[in-house]
C-alpha cells in the first residue's frame, strides 16, 4: 500500500485527521522528500503549498543558526528585535500602497482571526459598533479556529461546530467556468460580483463589517481564479457600503502565483491581508497580517488590540522568514515561478487534451490545478463514491510524487488535484512530474 508507515512501526501516541498513520519523513533537499523506507518521492505539492523555496535551503539554516546563537525567544511585550523590524519593513515594501503595518503570528488561521479581530475593533473604534458581520464565500477555507471558521464555507468542517460560533454570511464563490449561460466570461464575473451586493443589501449593510476572499483559491475550490471583472467590482461595492475587503492570501500569497500576492495579478487594494504558509516556507511557523496605519492607528488609540499570540514575531521565525525573502529575490523566484509555471499549465493543459475526466486546468504561477468530470458538456462531477480525489493521491505516491487533493463543490461532491512544487523547480523536474502524473492518471 502506498502512502503507508513501514511495517511493524509501533501504535503511537500522535493523532492528527485521520486513523491512517504516515510514513515517517527522513530527510529532504530541493523538491525531493524520503520516507523512512528509502522511497524518494517529488514534494508536488510543496508540503501544503508551504516549503515554497524547496526544502533544506543552505542559506535559510544557515540564518537560522547565526539568529540561534543570538536569541531565540524574546517576548514581544518585553523586547522588540531586529529580525521582526527588519522583516516589517521589507513586508511592507512588498504590499500594495498604504498597507505599512505588520502583526505577525505564527500560521494562516491566526492570521485570518487578526483580520477579523482588528476589522471588528476599528469599527467599534471610529463609532461603526453596529457593523460585525463578515461575508465570505462558498465553498472557501479560511482556517480551523473559530473565528476563521465561521467565515469558512465547507460544510464538512463546520457542522459540528455551529452551535458554538455565529456562522457568517456566504455568497457563491465565482464558479463562472461552470456556467452553460449566454453570458461571456467577463459577464460572468460582475454576475458574480454582484451576488456581493445582493448579500449586503440583504443582511442589512450598517451590519456589514467586511468580506474576505481568497484571490486566488487553495484548497477547497482548487486554485479557483474569478473573471477579471470580479476583482474590481468586489471593490467597488466594499466602497460603496463602507465594507472592509480583506483577501486571504495564506496559499495564493508569497510568490507562488509568480507575483507576491495573488491580489497583485489584478491590482487589487484590499483593506487587510492575511499571510502564512510561504513566509516561513516550513522553516518556521510564522504569519502575518497586514493592514494601513488608517485601520490600526484608532485602534492603538482607542486603548490598544486586544489580541496576540505568545510566539508572535518571535526573532528565530523571523530571521527564517528574512532569509526566505532573500532568496525569492536574490534567485527571481517569482520570474521562476511564472516561467516554469506556464510550462507547467501547457503540460496539464496537455494532459486534459488526452484525458477526457480532465474538465478545467486553473490557476497562475505554480499554484495550478486540474478538475475531475464526468461530462465535458455538463461539467458533471464524477460519482463521489468513486474517490477519484483520493485514488489520484495514492497512486501518484506509489510512483513517486505527492499531490494534494480535495473535493471541489464545497466539499461535497466533485474532485481536483492541485499541482504545486516548490518555485525552485527547473523545467526537467517539471518533465518528470508531468511523466509520473500522466501515468497515475493513465
Ligand atoms: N487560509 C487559507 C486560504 C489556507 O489555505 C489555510 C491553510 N490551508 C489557512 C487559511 C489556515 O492556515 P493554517 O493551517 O496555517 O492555520
Amino acid at each position: 500500500m502506498p502512502n503507508q508507515p513501514a511495517a511493524g512501526r509501533p501504535a503511537s501516541h500522535l493523532f492528527y485527521q485521520s486513523r491512517l498513520r504516515r510514513p515517517l519523513a527522513s530527510h529532504a533537499e530541493g523538491i525531493y522528500i524520503w520516507d523512512e523506507t528509502g522511497r524518494k518521492v517529488i514534494d508536488g505539492s510543496s508540503g501544503a503549498m508551504v516549503v515554497n523555496i524547496g526544502h533544506g535551503n543552505p542559506r535559510v539554516l544557515e540564518a537560522m543558526k547565526r539568529q540561534m546563537d543570538k536569541v531565540t525567544f524574546a517576548y514581544r511585550l518585553h523586547f522588540e528585535n531586529e529580525p521582526a523590524e527588519e522583516l516589517a519593513r521589507r513586508l511592507a515594501g512588498l504590499m500594495p500602497e498604504g498597507m505599512d503595518k505588520v502583526f505577525f503570528v505564527s500560521g494562516g488561521s491566526e492570521a485570518v482571526e487578526s483580520c477579523l479581530k482588528l476589522a471588528r475593533q476599528w469599527a467599534v473604534a471610529v463609532g461603526q459598533a453596529s457593523r460585525y458581520k463578515v461575508i465570505s464565500r462558498f465553498p472557501s477555507y479560511h482556517g480551523s479556529t473559530l473565528g476563521a471558521l465561521a467565515v469558512t464555507g465547507y460544510d464538512a468542517l463546520t457542522a459540528p461546530f455551529l452551535p458554538m460560533m455565529q456562522a457568517m454570511p456566504k455568497i457563491k464563490a465565482p464558479t463562472a467556468y461552470l456556467d452553460r449561460d449566454n453570458l461571456s466570461m467577463e459577464e460572468r464575473g460582475l454576475k458574480y460580483a454582484d451576488m456581493l451586493e445582493e448579500k449586503v443589501l440583504a443582511e442589512g449593510p450598517e451590519s456589514v463589517l467586511a468580506f474576505i476572499m481568497e484571490p486566488i483559491g487553495g484548497a477547497s475550490t482548487g486554485a479557483l481564479t474569478a473573471p477579471d471583472s470580479y476583482y474590481p467590482r468586489i471593490r467597488e461595492i466594499c466602497d460603496r457600503y463602507g465594507i472592509l475587503l480583506i483577501h486571504d492570501e495564506v496559499m495564493s500569497g508569497a510568490g507562488r502565483t509568480g507575483k507576491y500576492l495573488g491580489g497583485d495579478h489584478w491590482n487589487c487594494n484590499p483593506d487587510l491581508i492575511a499571510l502564512s504558509k510561504g513566509l516561513g516556507a516550513g522553516y518556521c511557523p510564522l504569519g502575518a497580517m497586514i493592514a494601513p496605519s488608517r485601520l490600526v492607528q484608532p485602534v492603538l488609540d482607542a486603548g490598544g488590540f486586544a489580541h496576540g499570540y505568545t510566539y508572535a514575531g518571535n526573532p528565530l521565525a523571523c530571521a527564517a522568514g528574512l532569509a526566505v525573502l532573500d532568496e525569492i529575490e536574490n534567485h527571481d523566484l517569482l520570474g521562476n515561478a511564472t516561467r516554469v509555471g506556464n510550462l507547467l499549465r501547457q503540460e496539464l493543459e496537455g494532459l486534459a487534451e488526452r484525458f477526457p475526466f480532465i474538465g478545467d486546468v486553473r490557476g497562475k504561477g505554480l499554484l495550478l490545478a486540474a478538475e475531475f468530470i464526468a461530462d465535458r458538456e455538463t461539467m458533471a462531477p464524477l460519482p463521489k463514491e468513486m474517490n477519484a480525489y483520493q485514488r489520484v493521491v495514492d497512486i501518484a505516491y506509489e510512483r513517486g510524487l505527492i499531490i494534494y487533493s480535495r473535493r471541489t463543490r464545497g466539499g461535497t461532491e466533485g474532485d481536483h488535484f492541485l499541482v504545486c512544487p516548490p518555485m525552485i523547480i527547473t523545467p526537467e523536474e517539471i518533465a518528470e512530474t508531468v511523466g509520473i502524473l500522466e501515468s497515475t492518471l493513465a
